[in-house]
C-alpha cells in the first residue's frame, strides 16, 4: 500500500482523505445556528447532545444559535451482534425535569441508518417533550433504513464512513477540525 495522495492522512491505520473543511462547516454550522434561534423567539430550549460524536457540534451550534437554555447529555449504544442487531441502548438518559414541558433541540452528529433516533425520539416524547426539532450535522439518505423526521441537515453526504470534528473511528479522530472520508482506493 503505498499513500501518495498529499492529503490522505492515516487515523488508527486507515486512510482517509479530506471531504469539509473546517470554513465549509463554519459557515454551515453558522446558517444552522441561526435557523434554529429563529424558531425560538423567546429562547428558552432545553439542548439536548448526543454523545459521543455531536459534542463538538453541539459546542459550535449551541453558541451559533445564541439562545438561551439547559444543556442535556444522552448516550446510545447500538450493538450489532447477531442476536440484537439494531437494539438501541440508553446509557445516560436526559434529565426529567430539563424534557418536560419543554422545547427540545435535539443535536446529533449523522444520521445512516435512522435507527438511533427511531429508537430515541419516543423517549423524548414519552418524557412529555413539547416540542423536538431533530438538528443532524451530517446526513447519509441513501444508507438510511427506517423513516425519521429530520428537521435540519447540515450536509448530506454518501455512505461512507467519515471521522473529524468530534466524529471517531475506533476511538480516533475527534479531534481533528475538519472532516475526513474514509479513502477506499487503497
Ligand atoms: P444510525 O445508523 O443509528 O442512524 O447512526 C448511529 C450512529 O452511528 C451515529 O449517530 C454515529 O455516531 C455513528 N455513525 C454512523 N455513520 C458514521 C460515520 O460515517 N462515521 C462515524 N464516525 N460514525 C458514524
Ligand atoms: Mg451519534
Ligand atoms: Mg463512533
Amino acid at each position: 500500500m503505498s499513500l501518495s495522495g498529499a492529503d490522505t492522512i492515516l487515523i488508527h491505520g486507515l486512510p482517509f482523505r479530506p471531504f469539509l473543511s473546517e470554513a465549509a462547516i463554519r459557515q454551515r454550522v453558522t446558517e444552522l445556528g441561526r435557523e434554529v434561534a429563529a424558531r425560538y423567539p423567546q429562547g428558552n430550549v432545553t439542548f439536548v447532545v448526543m454523545l459521543k460524536g455531536a459534542y463538538v457540534f453541539a459546542a459550535d451550534l449551541v453558541r451559533a444559535s445564541g439562545l438561551a437554555g439547559e444543556v442535556s447529555f444522552v448516550r446510545t449504544s447500538s450493538y450489532s451482534g447477531t442476536e440484537s442487531a439494531g437494539q438501541v441502548q440508553l446509557l445516560l438518559a436526559p434529565e426529567p425535569e430539563l424534557i418536560r414541558d419543554r422545547d427540545v433541540v435535539l443535536i446529533e452528529d449523522i444520521v445512516d441508518s435512522g435507527l438511533t433516533m427511531q429508537a430515541f425520539l419516543p423517549v423524548l416524547r414519552e418524557m412529555g417533550a413539547r416540542s423536538i426539532l431533530l438538528v443532524t450535522l451530517l446526513h447519509k439518505p441513501e444508507a438510511q433504513r427506517v423513516d425519521v423526521p429530520v428537521d435540519l441537515i447540515g450536509f448530506s453526504i454518501p455512505t461512507k464512513f467519515v471521522v473529524g470534528y468530534g466524529l471517531d473511528y475506533d476511538g480516533f479522530g475527534r479531534q481533528l477540525p475538519a472532516i475526513y472520508q474514509l479513502d477506499e482506493r487503497y
